[in-house]
């Protein structure tokens, strides 16, 4: 059992020997086993690994899409397993954002109604007036205000990839989780997706993000290996690089190339 020590400085994430095994037939898959972390509030991690290594597999149970066959997930404090389906929907609710490698935006839906759609399942009900000016909120956060009214098929991939940000903070979770979000994006808007996540997490938002590229993994704060189901390393990423200033330092050589 995970004892819970008194509020305040306990981690976000507490899990304990979590496995996942898929049965198909008469084969089973093990597809986690063995993973034990702490993540704490204001980490950024990367979770790194090949394909079928089984983080997709641990990602869907942080988020409460899947539960675990065996072990301990405790979420702010909170002991996974004995909820049911609705206590979990509400969990996520209030709890999680999520940001997913294509984007998952409405087509046919403004900025500004994609954001407000989580708030549209939040308990207690939140009332319109409330949910369009947090929604606008969290756009002008996310240096879209000015496109709320614009559909998705409008925007750049880049554009769409922080409107689907703004509607994973806009019930303002403790937590981000986020499947290969640039894994659709070219390295330049990348880098400025990068920036956005450094910008969250240095206002105090905890975020958990897979990635196969260590391009991208090199920007979070702490990077966990894992390797068929396994994790084989988790370490402090001493070197982190910071996407504002590469930014910075690109605009420059763009604006020096072109006064040549
Ligand atoms: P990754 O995201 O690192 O590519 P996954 O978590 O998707 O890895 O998969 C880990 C392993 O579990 C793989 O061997 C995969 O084939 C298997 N797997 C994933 N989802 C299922 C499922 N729904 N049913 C059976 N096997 C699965
Ligand atoms: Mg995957």
């Amino acid at each position: 059992m995970i004892t819970q020590p008194n509020k305040a400085g306990f981690p976000v994430i507490q899990l304990r020997d979590i496995a996942r095994t898929y049965s198909t037939g008469e084969l089973e898959v093990r597809a986690v086993h063995g993973v034990s972390m702490d993540i704490h509030r204001g980490d950024f991690v990367a979770i790194m690994g090949a394909s079928g290594s089984g983080k997709s597999t641990l990602m869907n149970m942080l988020g409460c899409l899947d539960r675990s066959t065996e072990g301990e997930y405790l979420l702010d404090g909170c002991g996974v397993a004995s909820l049911n389906r609705k206590q979990l929907a509400k969990l996520r609710n209030q709890k999680l954002g999520f940001v997913f490698q294509s984007f998952n935006l409405l087509a046919r839906t403004t900025a500004q109604e994609n954001v407000e759609l989580p708030m549209l399942y939040s308990l207690p009900i939140i009332p319109a007036p409330a949910r369009r000016s947090r929604a606008v909120a969290a756009l002008e956060r996310v240096g879209l205000g000015q496109r709320r009214g614009h559909h998705p098929s409008q925007l750049s991939g880049g554009q769409q990839q922080r409107i689907a940000i703004a509607r994973a903070l806009v019930n303002r979770p403790e937590l981000v989780l986020a499947d290969e979000p640039t894994g659709n994006l070219d390295s330049r808007t990348s880098i400025e997706i990068m920036g956005l996540f450094q910008e969250l997490n240095d206002s105090g938002i905890t975020v958990v993000m897979v990635t196969h590229e260590l391009d991208i993994a090199a920007y979070c704060k702490r990077i966990v290996v894992m390797r068929d189901g396994e994790v084989i390393s988790d370490s402090q990423n001493e070197t982190r690089r910071l996407a504002a200033s590469e930014r910075a330092s690109l605009d420059h050589a763009e604006r020096q190339a072109s006064l040549h």
